[in-house]
């Protein structure tokens, strides 16, 4: 019988992303979503590292439904800004989830930054941890420049500005099979496939 996992997302796309990627490295697990388990509560973010939160979330669903579980945490890391927004990503501009006042913030406080300084990358830590308290973390990094302009109607938060390395396009711009193979996301995920190989499937 396949090992049931669960992710502790209520977006769909993270969990298809996650058990492509599972089954693409040949792995008999069954993987949900927090959507699975409605009763259980979201749990709020209190970590000051990516690493932390993800571990947080991992550690509250493991405890909560019995089962080992996968949490990732990331957001957008800017070289001239020492790395914020980092874990303040989804409320840069004070309203959470706010993409589109978030992005316009950033390019306002980034105005007078010439393009040989617009270095940033998305990033990713994902997290595994079992009901017995054992945890592992992994990460992924999607380096790049940023537009002055927003640029595309794909994806989500700051793709519209993040041109990743060697890309004459935005995230916005790119095929989401074209994100998820250069992704900070895919490459977490990618990495943790053999940690879960090794702690439970
Ligand atoms: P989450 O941890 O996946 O919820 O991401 C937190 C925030 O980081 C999002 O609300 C976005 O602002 C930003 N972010 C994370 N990943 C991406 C991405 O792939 N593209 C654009 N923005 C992202």
């Amino acid at each position: 019988m396949s090992t049931r996992l669960i992710l502790a997302t209520r977006n769909q796309h993270k969990v298809t992303e996650l058990r492509a990627i599972l089954a693409d490295a040949g792995l008999d697990v069954e993987l949900v979503g927090a959507d699975a388990y409605p009763e259980i509560p979201d749990v709020p973010e209190t970590g000051v590292t990516f690493a932390e939160n993800a571990l947080l979330k991992a550690h509250a669903l493991a405890r909560a439904t019995g089962l080992p579980a996968v949490a990732d945490d990331s957001g957008l890391c800017v070289d001239v800004l020492n790395g914020a927004p980092g874990i303040f990503s989804a409320r840069w501009s004070g309203k959470h989830g706010d993409d589109r006042a978030n992005l316009d913030l950033l390019l306002a406080q980034l105005s007078d930054i010439a393009e040989p300084h617009r270095g940033a990358h998305f990033f990713c830590a994902a997290a595994l941890a079992l009901p017995d308290g054992t945890e592992r973390v992994v990460e992924g990094r999607l380096l790049g420049t940023l537009r002055t302009a927003p640029a595309g109607d794909g994806g989500f938060g700051y793709d519209p500005i993040l041109q990743p390395l060697g890309e004459t396009r935005t995230c916005a711009e790119l095929t989401a099979d074209e994100k998820n193979a250069i992704s900070h996301r895919g490459k977490a995920f990618r990495a943790l496939a053999p940690v879960v190989k090794d702690l439970i499937a």
